[in-house]
């Protein structure tokens, strides 16, 4: 895939290799890390960065780019490509501007052909590691659907009374949350168990929109990486998502 300057819908899968992340948790404070993260969802609308790189000072990072972040504390050494309309940000490493420590790192990643195999880390899951709040992204915890649940769970939800539109809107989990809270008085309540698989979603919104949002279309990316769809509500801002 060659180097791309531009991302389909500003979307992208983004995925941070380990040394990235390990770098982020060991020399970043708090503070830094959210201008580190505001810099990389910057990237969704100005995939360029800074400037492209070229093969100097013995390294050969043509088709990366970088960018600098924290008044220009740090470099991000990253990839931008696109593959069958759907965009990838790959964050090689992070480090230093004024050494040239981040352009060996990312030469010597490179080379040792791990990029392609290696098990790159969502962002998602990397913002868990750095205790990074999602919203930055413009993500609200909500806008993404899980699988659907079994469809013999479902029927038996749906006989114990639950309705069943409401029960297919919910993943296996929040399912069997609802099927126990329904029956933790003793006597079925539907709505002790609706109430509880909401709150299992998010505690952040009203019920009412939860589940209206699960009712939208998928964003149905492709994604490059990782091989799956993105269960993110179609159109959403920035970071295509493959899982909870
Ligand atoms: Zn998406």
């Amino acid at each position: 895939m060659p180097p791309a300057d531009e991302l389909p819908d500003d979307q992208a899968e983004v995925v941070f290799t380990e040394q990235s992340i390990d770098w982020l948790i060991d020399n970043v404070t708090e503070h830094q890390r959210e201008d580190v993260v505001d810099t990389i969802v910057g990237l969704f609308r100005a995939p360029r960065g800074k400037h492209p790189l070229s093969n100097q000072n013995a390294t050969n990072l043509v088709g990366f780019n970088t960018v600098e972040a924290a008044q220009r504390e740090f470099r991000i050494i990253y990839r931008v490509t696109v593959k069958n309309g759907v965009g990838l940000i790959e964050i090689i490493t992070i480090g230093q501007r004024r050494d040239g420590e981040v352009y060996s790192a990312a030469d010597a990643l490179v080379r040792s052909g791990k990029l392609s195999d290696e098990e790159q880390t969502q962002i998602w899951d990397a913002l868990t590691l750095i205790d990074e709040t999602k919203s930055r992204l413009g993500l609200e915890e909500w806008d993404y659907v899980e699988p659907p649940a079994p469809e013999g769970l479902v029927k038996a939800a749906v006989a114990a009374g639950f309705d069943d539109e409401f029960v297919r809107l919910l993943s296996k989990d929040e399912l069997v949350v609802a099927m126990e809270s329904a029956w933790e008085g003793g006597a079925f309540d539907p709505a002790a168990g609706v109430a509880a698989a909401v709150q299992r979603i998010s505690t952040s919104t009203t019920p009412d929109r939860i589940l209206a949002l699960r009712r939208e279309d998928r964003c149905g990316a492709i994604m490059p990486k990782l091989g799956k769809p993105c269960i993110r509500v179609k159109g959403h801002a920035g970071a295509h998502r493959g899982s909870r």
